[in-house]
């Protein structure tokens, strides 16, 4: 059977037990399968109707719920969608979801398979279906700002305009083509188009520069914690879970590897990495967690170097991490150092992760540079935010920049690298060639979505 000919249904609501739950059915087999449990009318389009649903086989009463029809082409879809608002007990859901499962021609729904009928029948751009999911996991708000943009169409205005204006200066080449003989067509046809096409190059690159906000964005501003052992690293990210911040989730590896925390910083998410000490060692297995604690720190957007109350420097691991990340120094266990002594210190922020003194003014420091690595989450225009984004858009840049080189070989050239352009933006949005793609996207959904 033909994709568009199953109809696929499940439960799009949360787990239950829960007030109320929504199962929802797509495709044409929808109605059908609504009326085997129906005694009354079908409901009309858009309406919201309280129904009692009936076993289809025994007929006895099952639920009252209230079912909306919204039929094709104007569902989320773009096919016959029902939805069923049942109370959301275990055994309501259940029952509701087996008698659908026998109704032929009718099968429950995979992870993100409405989603994926919706791009199929172009309601819904790759970008924006990525930008849905994205909503559906988001877990701070600047998160979630990001997303709807990005699930409104954001991205796809930009790149299908992009595209369009790519289409236009092909077919310029191409009247330049086919008039080349003739004396009336000049070639400032071209001149122009190069400046064009130059501006546009431009454009991107700085369209892929600024999308490293919108990656960090999506998913967390990577900070480590760097220092000796002992100093108190495990300390501060336990009292930076605890105050001000709430976890997200906690991973933890061994005890000599590295520990990720994911936290929402004042609307902003961050992965905290406690990575094992850095100092010489001749355990393997030390050496390996202080190897992993390296490529961590490499990686960071941010680093918190730390010292302790005996302030020995981490200026030489800092500088053998060879690390562009910013950097904060900060100095733990200020409980141990007389208060004289606190005012000699280097620029370092004082706190001590066991009275909880300073950690305050260290949270303001990192939420601040947080903030900014994010562009103060107020970026207007809509931002790249995955790496499949970026290397298509380096391709598009540098297919633009290819074309330009060519100008001295010859227009169909020009016109060749154009059409490469114009293919990588295509598969941007989906609209070309992205089949290999599509069980990776939409694999990252939940079911009923
Ligand atoms: P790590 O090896 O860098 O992760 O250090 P830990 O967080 O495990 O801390 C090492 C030791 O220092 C533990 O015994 C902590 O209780 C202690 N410690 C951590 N922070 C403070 C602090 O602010 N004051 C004092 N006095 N001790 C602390």
């Amino acid at each position: 059977m033909r994709q568009a000919d199953t109809t696929i249904f499940a439960l799009s609501s949360g787990s239950v037990p829960a007030g109320v739950a929504v199962i929802r059915l797509s495709g044409s087999q929808s109605r059908f399968a609504i009326e085997t449990f129906l005694k009354q009318a079908y409901p009309s389009p858009r309406q919201s109707t309280l129904c009692n649903l009936y076993h289809p086989v025994d007929k006895s009463l099952l639920d009252q719920v209230i079912l909306l029809s919204f039929p094709a082409p104007a569902s989320f879809t773009g096919e016959d969608v029902v939805e069923i608002h049942c109370h959301g007990s275990r055994a309501v859901v259940a029952i509701l979801l087996d008698c659908l499962s026998q109704i032929p021609g009718v099968r429950a729904a995979e992870p993100g398979e409405f989603s994926r009928r919706a791009f199929e029948n172009g309601k819904l751009d790759l970008t924006a279906v990525e930008g849905l999911g994205d909503l559906i996991h988001a877990d701070t708000e600047v998160q979630r700002r990001q997303a709807v943009v990005q699930m409104a169409g954001g991205l796809e205005k930009i790149y299908s305009t992009w595209r369009a204006d790519i289409v236009r200066m092909r077919a310029l080449i191409e009247a330049d083509l086919d008039f080349a003989d003739e004396e009336d067509v000049p070639s400032d046809v071209t001149d122009g188009l190069f400046d064009e096409i130059r501006n546009l190059s431009a454009e991107i690159n700085r369209h892929i520069t600024q999308g490293e906000i919108g990656e960090r964005i999506r998913d967390g501003v990577r900070i480590a914690l760097v220092g000796a052992p002992n100093v108190g690293k495990s300390s501060l990210l336990n009292a930076l879970a605890k105050r001000d911040v709430a976890i997200v989730t906690d991973q933890p590896g061994t005890t000599r590897d590295v520990i990720e925390v994911q936290l929402d910083l004042r609307g902003y998410p961050v992965s905290v990495f406690d990575t094992a000490g850095l100092r010489e060692t001749t355990d393997l297995v030390e050496q390996e967690g202080i190897r992993r604690s390296t490529v961590e720190a490499v990686r960071a957007d941010l680093v918190v170097a730390l010292t302790d109350h005996k302030g020995t420097s981490v200026d030489d691991e800092l500088a053998r991490l060879q690390t562009d990340a910013e950097i904060i120094k900060a100095q733990n266990k200020t409980d141990l150092i007389e208060s004289a002594q606190k005012q000699k210190s280097d620029g370092s922020l004082l706190f001590s992760a066991r009275t909880g003194e300073g950690l305050g003014d260290l949270i303001d420091e990192l939420s601040e540079r947080v903030a900014r690595l994010c562009g103060d989450g107020k970026s207007e225009s809509a931002v790249w935010t995955r790496q499949r984004h970026k290397s298509l858009l380096l391709e598009v840049r540098d297919a633009l920049d290819m074309a330009l080189a060519s100008t001295d070989l010859g227009v169909e050239l020009v016109a060749e690298h154009l059409r490469q352009a114009g293919d990588s933006l295509g598969k941007l949005v989906g609209v070309i060639d992205v089949d290999d793609l599509l069980d990776v996207i939409f694999r990252e959904f939940c079911i009923g979505k």
